[in-house]
């Protein structure tokens, strides 16, 4: 697997597409905080990698 991988979300709050960096080695599975680039409101991610295909699902959610 690649050292680093990035997934796209969508803010939750303003809708617009962001870009987050996902170190694999922290796991398949994974949950941090990470303020929109745009409206800098916070927002839950959560992670999924597909090992095999190296794919990064992420979901957001607005810290509230
Ligand atoms: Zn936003």
């Amino acid at each position: 697997m690649k050292e680093e991988l990035s997934g796209i979300y969508v803010c939750s709050i303003c809708g617009v597409e962001n870009e987050t960096l996902v170190d694999p080695s922290a796991g398949v599975r994974q949950t941090y905080v990470e303020d929109c680039a745009v409206c800098c409101r916070p927002q839950v991610l959560t992670i999924l990698i597909d090992e095999a295909s190296g794919f990064v699902a992420v979901q957001a959610e607005f810290e509230g």
